[in-house]
């Protein structure tokens, strides 16, 4: 059932509407119209200029609508009077090939032409650090093994509590928070729901996360490795596939309760695995976290291979529980849309090739990584992930237009990163 706008701002008294997209590289770009306004605007889109924003348009082109999607609505929890609306983009009176959003759709729609449909959930770690950036917030948060630090958890109660109490008012089923591996660290769990409802959400969770913390006087990063000590921030994505209403992923039969389905989904991961790096680890910083040195806590719980495993979180891929298999890939700046998008399309080639995804490591892969010889290694930076996107004739393909228009931006932020001269090579060049 589509939510009526002008009914939905008067039973909830929402004064304003925030309508909002994610461009290439993951901001929210957003309008803000009076509900007085909001009649027109759901209907014809609210105006932008393409070129101020990360899609890869000119100054030239024609405007930009953002038509909201009515069923994405969510009322700010921290500011009541502001309902916030997922838009999708058009031009030309088409939809906008490149736009994340519309891209996720469109792959939703081929799978539901097979009669599948992707659930996932998603792990949003964050930091909450001073507003400066050049701190974390508690100075108190200090210990070499912080996860699940009860007093350090319960020291920013209050802001993870209006967090946690805002996804209970939105419906999400919240149903748990802690502390995270690294000092000033936290994470905070929702229900898995249909991908695109997990997207929509994903971008409002970081939205409402720094905006909260805000209010709070601190600032909340999802950056993918803020302290090089430290463990990163994940955004570890939890994958089934479903078809008429049953958990096709779920065999009682199949090894550790996933079906042959499900194996070559995860096949189809494993082979596309580098050029999905450029997509789940999009940041010059992203290398920083994947392929990292132990940290202080004494595991990074981050992959630097492509392999796969039963409940153990060295790998790439864990399967935690019959039915469903994590991806450990992502990092905090994956654009939410996209990931899912690029999750889903590489999943949909190895269940139509039948990918076999080799053979499951049971083994301690910090350990004893170096043992296994055969693995495939994830990018060590942007422009090796880059290029292994620019290689993936599968991923342009079924991605589309959202690829040479990613790559593109994204080669001119690693251009932009090369010219940068840092402090390292001076200290280690100076006296050559
Ligand atoms: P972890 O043990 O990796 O820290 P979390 O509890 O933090 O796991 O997150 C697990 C995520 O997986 C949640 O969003 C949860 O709803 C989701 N999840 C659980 N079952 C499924 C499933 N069958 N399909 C997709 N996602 C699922
Ligand atoms: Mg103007
Ligand atoms: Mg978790
Ligand atoms: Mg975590
Ligand atoms: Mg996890």
């Amino acid at each position: 059932m589509t939510v009526d706008l002008v009914a939905a701002a008067k039973e909830k008294n929402i004064k304003y509407f925030l309508i909002s997209f994610t461009d290439l590289l993951g901001t929210q770009r957003s309008k803000l119209v009076p509900a007085e306004a909001i009649a027109t605007m759901a209907k014809n889109g609210a105006g932008f200029a393409g070129f101020a924003t990360w899609l890869d348009m000119t100054p030239a082109d024609p405007d930009l609508f953002a038509i909201p999607d009515p069923d994405s609505l969510m009322q700010l929890p921290w500011k009541p009077e502001v309902g916030w609306l997922a838009a999708d983009l058009w031009m030309n009176g088409k939809p906008v090939e490149q736009a994340p959003r519309n891209m996720l759709k469109r792959l939703k729609a081929k799978a539901a032409e097979k009669g599948l449909q992707l659930k996932s959930g998603v792990e949003c770690e964050f930091f909450l650090i001073a507003p400066d950036g050049a701190d974390i917030t508690d100075k108190a948060d200090r210990q070499t093994k912080p996860c699940y630090d009860q007093a350090a958890l319960m020291r920013r109660f209050d802001v993870v509590r209006e967090i946690s109490d805002g996804m209970l008012a939105l419906g999400w089923k919240p149903y748990q928070t802690d502390h995270e591996d690294a000092n000033g660290q936290f994470e905070m769990n929702w229900d898995y729901d249909d991908a695109l409802v997990t997207a929509d959400r994903h971008a409002f969770f970081k939205y409402m996360v720094k905006s909260i913390a805000e209010k709070h006087g601190m600032r909340a990063t999802f950056m993918p490795k803020p302290f090089s000590n430290l463990t990163g921030n994940g955004c570890h994505v939890h994958v089934s596939l479903w078809k008429d209403g049953i958990n096709a992923f779920e065999d009682d039969s199949g090894e550790l309760g996933v079906s042959s389905l499900g194996y070559n989904f995860i096949g189809g991961i494993i082979h596309s695995a580098d050029a999905l790096a450029a997509i789940l680890n999009p940041t010059v910083n992203s290398y920083k976290r994947i392929n990292a040195p132990r940290t202080t806590s004494g595991a990074t719980w981050s992959p630097s291979s492509v392999t796969y495993s039963g409940n153990n979180r060295t790998h790439m891929i864990r399967i935690p529980e019959p039915g469903r298999f994590e991806l450990r890939l992502a990092d905090g700046a994956t654009n939410p849309y996209a990931m899912q998008a690029a999750v889903l399309a590489a999943g949909l080639d190895g269940i139509e090739r039948q990918r076999d995804p080799g053979k499951r490591l049971d083994i301690n892969m910090y350990q004893d990584g170096h043992l296994v010889q055969d693995a495939k290694r994830l990018p060590l930076n942007l422009l090796d992930a880059l290029r292994a996107l620019e290689a993936s004739e599968l991923l342009k393909g079924s991605l589309g237009e959202f690829v040479p228009a990613y790559l593109k931006l994204k080669h001119q932020e690693w251009n932009e990163f090369s010219r940068h001269l840092t402090d390292w090579e001076r200290d280690m060049t100076l006296d050559c």
